[in-house]
C-alpha cells in the first residue's frame, strides 16, 4: 500500500521526479491539446501532488494525450509527463475507468482486439467495432468522412495482418504477462 496518491506515481517508472515540479506551465504551454482539457498537465500535476486521486482518474483529460512527448522534452526539471499521463491511463483503465466511461473503454478494447489480431491499425475496422460497442448509431455520423478517406486512398476495409503471426502473439503474451490486461 501507498502512503498516497504522489507516492504511488513516484513508485512507477517515469513518476519518480513529480515533487520536482515548480508550476511553470512549460507543459501545458508546449501541449497541443491542452487547449481541450479542464485540467492541464500543469494542473494534473498539482492535482497528483494535492493527492486528489478520485480527480485525476476520472478526468478525461488524460485519455486526450496525444503522446507528443513535448511536454517531457521541454520540461525544466526532467519532469517525464508523458510517462505520467501512461501510468493514470494504467491505474484510471484497472480502477475508474470501466464503470465510469464506456466510451473510453470501447475506443481502447476495440483498438487493443484490432492490434491483437493483425499487427497494426486499421481506421475502417477501429471505427466499426468501437461504434458496435458503444452505440451503433455512431457509424451514421463517421460513415461520410470513412467513404471520403477510402476513396482517397487513406483508409482501407480490411488492413492486411504483419506478417510474423508468432512473433506478433509471443510480443502481446509478453506484454499481458508485465501487467497490461
Ligand atoms: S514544465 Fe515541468 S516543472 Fe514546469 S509545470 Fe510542467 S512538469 Fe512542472
Ligand atoms: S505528451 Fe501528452 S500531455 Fe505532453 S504535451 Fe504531448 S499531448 Fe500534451
Amino acid at each position: 500500500m501507498f502512503e498516497d496518491f504522489t507516492s504511488e506515481i513516484m513508485s512507477y517508472p517515469g513518476g519518480e521526479k513529480i515533487t520536482a515540479c515548480m508550476q511553470c506551465g512549460t507543459c501545458t504551454g508546449s501541449c497541443p491539446t491542452s487547449h481541450a482539457m479542464q485540467y492541464t498537465p500543469r494542473k494534473l500535476i498539482s492535482l497528483i501532488r494535492a493527492n486528489q486521486k478520485d480527480t485525476v482518474l476520472k478526468s478525461l483529460d488524460i485519455w486526450k494525450c496525444a503522446s507528443c512527448y513535448s511536454c517531457t522534452t521541454r520540461c525544466p526539471r526532467g519532469i517525464k509527463f508523458t510517462d505520467i499521463m501512461y501510468i493514470l491511463k494504467n491505474l484510471a483503465w484497472k480502477e475508474q475507468t470501466k464503470k465510469e466511461n464506456k466510451d473510453i473503454t470501447g475506443f481502447y478494447s476495440a483498438f487493443q482486439g484490432l492490434i491483437e489480431k493483425r499487427g497494426r491499425m486499421n481506421e475502417t475496422e477501429l471505427i466499426m467495432k468501437y461504434s458496435f460497442q458503444t452505440n451503433p448509431a455512431k457509424l451514421l455520423e463517421f460513415a461520410p468522412l470513412g467513404m471520403k478517406m477510402i476513396i482517397k486512398g487513406r483508409a482501407a476495409f480490411i488492413a492486411p495482418k504483419v506478417r510474423n503471426q508468432d512473433q506478433l502473439q509471443k510480443i502481446m503474451k509478453l506484454a499481458q504477462e508485465r501487467g497490461g490486461e
